[in-house]
């Protein structure tokens, strides 16, 4: 008897239960007055509800069973937030190491290309900025809570219904600039208006859209953020006063954006697995995690142990909210610290990270002084006479008759072509000295001739270091 057989497709409109999704990650509005605006009571009954069903979906996941075994956990162990620090923790070695033992995708995914048969799957991979991607299989469910994590994200910092956002992240196989796109239109009822990165829209052309369509904000990094600045500058424009900026949606250095716009900037923590983590708020105080949606931990470096408010540490992420992949206690290697809790002014309780500080994979110890390139990149900033930029890389010297020694250089960029680089030089090593408690090398250069280096107007992410070793 011939089979027959149906041809059904997972239509979008009816794969998720929209309503069960709202209620449970409340999109911008109902956020505000709901999520925000809980206690640390109903936020921690929350996590706990939440990293048990987590801990289930993990155990069924290869990767986190082999994990576990390895370290003698079960998820019956945790029976209270505090027990938190008996999950093993893992980092992006650990991923990769999943994807050699079963790729292409490694053995930490639970759904496959085949599932999207049966229910929508977006596929992206990390950046690759440190080694080979990372490939994430993503849910209907994972991307709309994503989304609407990033819609909290650009409430909070001042996007309304109507505006539209310049959205300067590059659209390729990385996640960042589907997910704010997605959350603009589908939960912000903001207008995207999707240039990409320099290399796709050239940054003049990016000005000029700004200008014509009367652009309420730009996503896109600080550095980013800055060079659009410039540009505009250099086409005869005052940033500050011939556009229709309100606000600007940036990673890492805000305050230099909002000089150069005259504007609030404001910084959030992100990555590729799992969208937006923590934002400002307009009180500037820290980045807010949405803690309903994750537990953030800050560990020690060498020990792993979870760190109190104040001291600077990795960051462990558990995601709470994804049905794909799970993240749980995932060492990001990211560097931050805690703030002490108390109520913001902005009147929430959900916890703060300090500003991002570093990569802790980009970390040379020099002489037992640990040392990373974006904190000496901070301090170059104090110096009048260089514009910020900035590229090191730490190679290994062997002085005759002495052992070998790691050695850090950082090239800086002058602001003008005829500044007394000697001089200057002089400066910078002494300053660097002063803050970072040990010897860096400069070398002075002249304006813009980094940009091969890092980047700078093409790469979304801007490459800062080097490792010669
Ligand atoms: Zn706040």
């Amino acid at each position: 008897m011939e089979k027959t057989t149906k041809t059904e497709i997972p239509y979008y409109y009816k794969s998720i239960d929209w309503d069960r999704l709202v209620s449970e990650y409340e999109p911008p509005i109902e956020f505000m007055e709901g999520t925000w605006k809980w206690s640390r009571d109903q936020i921690e009954t929350t996590q706990l509800k939440r990293l048990k069903e987590t801990l289930e979906r993990g155990s069924k996941i290869p990767f986190f069973q082999k994990l576990w075994a390895k370290h003698d956990f079960d998820p019956s162990d945790v029976k209270s937030l505090e027990d938190m620090h008996k999950i093993p923790q893992y980092t992006i070695d650990d991923i990769r190491e999943s994807i050699e033992r079963k790729p292409p995708f490694g053995d930490y995914q639970s759904l496959l290309f085949e599932d999207a048969a049966h229910t929508p799957l977006r596929f992206y991979t990390s950046g690759g900025t440190t080694g080979a991607p990372r490939p994430t299989i993503y849910s209907q469910w994972d991307r709309e809570v994503g989304a609407i994590l990033s819609a909290r994200t650009f409430y909070l910092q001042g996007i309304r219904p109507g505006d539209a956002v310049i959205n300067a992240w590059a659209y390729s196989t990385h996640n960042a600039a589907w997910i704010m796109d997605h959350a603009l239109w589908h939960w912000n009822g903001a207008i995207p208006i999707t240039t990409g990165t320099g290399n796709v829209t050239p940054t003049q052309k990016q000005v000029e859209f700004a200008k014509n369509y009367g652009a309420a904000a730009i996503t896109a990094t600080s550095d980013y953020l800055l060079h659009i600045a410039e540009t505009a500058k250099k086409m005869g424009y005052d940033p500050k006063t011939d556009f229709n900026f309100k606000t600007m949606l940036s990673f890492g250095d805000t305050k230099a954006v909002e000089e150069a716009f005259g504007i609030p900037a404001y910084d959030s923590y992100a990555f590729h697995e799992v969208q937006y983590v923590a934002a400002e708020c307009p009180a500037k105080q820290g980045l807010h995690i949405f803690e309903d949606a994750f537990i953030v931990e800050v560990c020690d470096f060498e020990t792993g142990e979870p760190l109190p408010p104040g001291h600077r540490g990795n960051i462990v992420v558990t995601c709470l909210y994804k049905t794909g992949t799970q993240q749980i206690r995932y060492n990001i290697q990211d560097i931050s610290g805690m703030y002490e809790e108390y109520e913001c002014e902005c009147g929430s309780v959900h916890k703060r990270l300090e500003y991002f500080q570093g990569r802790s994979d980009t970390m040379v110890k020099l002489r037992g002084v640990n040392v990373w390139p974006e904190a000496c990149g901070k301090i170059i900033q104090e110096h009048d006479y260089l514009n910020g930029e900035y590229f090191c890389y730490v190679e290994r010297v062997k002085p005759e008759g002495k052992p070998a020694r790691d050695e850090m250089t950082i090239m800086v960029e002058t602001k003008a072509q005829e500044t007394d680089s000697y001089k200057v030089q002089q400066e910078v090593v002494e300053l660097l000295k002063q803050k970072v408690g040990v010897q860096i090398n400069v070398e002075v250069v002249a304006p813009d001739s980094l940009r091969e280096k890092t980047g700078h107007g093409e790469r979304a992410k801007l490459k800062r270091f080097e490792d010669r070793r």
